[in-house]
């Protein structure tokens, strides 16, 4: 196809994309014209000015706050702002889910220019068209590139590590104290015998009688759980939380397998996991030292099975290469969904990777019932959508397998040694700064600070009667 890259939702041919880009712009005029010329945190009262704003729009505080807060997170990422401000390709909806995603990272990592410039690097590269008609990424392939992102970087932040039970707290001196918060009181107790695991479970009373469990652990035992969890509710046909409820009271034995996806020909690759994204290198550890089967996707990407249904192999090959539901704009998580043959298999469609698309069962209804066909690029994994008006556009594969992803793998290494080069030159400057601190002559320390509380002496009271 000789047509040059395009987005789908720019196109100048459809009424839709030449609306929508319209409003997006005035959407981008009306929001800087709002916007606080002042420093928020500084200058002017943020509760005032939201009151004012209000007065005049009707827009409510958690709007304008999501809002400016979105602009405020573009004006850190340049080269993003500058194609935005072009093509008005993403809204204010699009850039506050960047905003999210990236006040997701450590706060002292939000510091670090390092940090901007690898997501202003690695949003370009998500939102620079490859194929004409190409579908703009879903929200979940937004949020996995920053957490990729964030986790490519993360060693700058290491330091830094909070200690997941914070301060210890004193052991209460006179007695037990009355109980008035259970949930305050488990937290302050210390760690269970085996501290190697640092898991904490809250159980709290809720005003309407029920009972709410918080439980926090590690991220291998978290990877581990959550497998569990969809693979239970698979398994008994139900959600997650009524799934979980009925494997503790009434077990039943399960199969599940927890994917780890690492590339074999790159040193210091990360691993990916389906629905946790980047993996901790200790929680990558961990669980490569429980691995049991490993499976190559070099012999997976060509085999064959004469079954309808796909081996073990080649649904982790697919899986791995679409990580999300094919149709446009679905985000579901590929892991449980249903293979789909994009040539029948009663019509001669082989089960084979460069014929099989994960899709929801949802949208393999609509696929079943011709809505929409399509054609899937046995090399890249790219999916091109045909609609009945004749119309189609292409939806790029995100999972670890797909080329482009495979690619970013190379960069993530390389930025990873990148940033703890950096960590280590800073850490050596701020020790340089301590030193020379030290040198310079400090006033003699005040252990205290007297007040003196004056006041006058209480009335005297009438003595007792006999
Ligand atoms: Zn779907």
């Amino acid at each position: 196809m000789s047509q040059p890259a395009s987005w789908s939702v720019l196109n100048p041919d459809s009424l839709y994309s030449r609306v929508r880009r319209d409003r997006t712009a005035a959407e981008y005029d009306y929001w800087r014209t709002l916007r606080p010329v002042a420093d928020i945190n500084s200058e002017e009262d943020w509760t005032t000015l939201c009151t004012l704003l209000y007065r005049d729009t009707g827009l409510s505080k958690g709007i304008l706050t999501r809002n400016f807060g979105a602009l405020d997170t573009l004006d850190r990422l340049p080269r993003l702002k500058a194609l935005i401000a072009e093509t008005y390709l993403l809204d204010l909806y699009h850039l506050s889910i960047i905003s999210k995603a990236i006040g997701k990272a450590p706060t002292e990592l939000q510091e670090e220019d390092f940090l901007w410039r690898s997501l202003d690097e690695d949003l370009m590269a998500l939102f620079t068209p490859s194929r004409p008609q190409q579908l703009l990424p879903g929200t979940r392939t937004i949020n996995n590139t920053i957490a990729d992102t964030i986790a490519s970087v993360k060693n700058l932040a290491a330091p830094q590590v909070p200690d997941p039970w914070g301060k210890p707290t004193p052991e209460p001196e006179d007695g037990p104290t009355p109980c008035e918060d259970p949930a305050a009181t488990m937290r302050s107790l210390p760690p269970a015998d085996d501290a190697g695991r640092v898991s904490s479970l809250f159980v709290e009373p809720l005003p309407d009688d029920r009972l709410n469990f918080s439980l926090a652990v590690d991220q291998a035992t978290g990877v581990l759980l959550t497998d569990v969890l969809s693979q239970a509710a698979r398994t008994r046909k139900t959600n997650q939380a009524n799934a979980m409820v009925d494997q503790l009271l009434d077990p039943v034995s399960l199969t599940v397998n927890s994917l780890l996806y690492r590339a074999s020909d790159v040193d210091d690759a990360p691993v990916f996991h389906p629905t946790t994204g980047i993996l901790t290198e200790e929680a990558a550890q961990t669980l490569q030292d429980m691995v049991t089967q490993t499976l190559d996707m070099d012999a997976a990407r060509d085999a064959e099975t004469p079954q309808h249904d796909m081996t073990h192999p080649i649904r982790c090959c697919v899986i791995g290469r679409d990580w999300t539901c094919r149709w446009p704009g679905c985000n579901a998580p590929a892991t449980h969904l249903d293979g789909d043959h994009r040539i029948n298999h009663e019509d001669g469609g082989p089960t084979r990777a460069d014929n099989m698309v994960m899709l929801c069962r949802h949208h393999h209804n609509r696929k079943t019932d011709v809505q929409a066909t399509y054609l899937l690029d046995p090399v890249t994994g790219d999916v091109y959508w045909h609609f009945s008006d004749g119309t189609y556009a292409v939806d790029l594969a995100a999972g670890p397998l797909a080329p482009r992803k495979k690619n970013w793998v190379q960069t993530y290494s390389q930025r990873a040694a990148r940033a703890r080069e950096y960590a280590a030159r800073k850490a050596a400057a701020e020790e340089f700064e301590r030193y020379q601190a030290d040198q310079e002559p400090r006033p003699a320390p005040q252990p205290y600070e007297p007040v003196l509380v004056r006041h006058r002496a209480p009335p005297e009271e009438d003595p007792p009667p006999f």
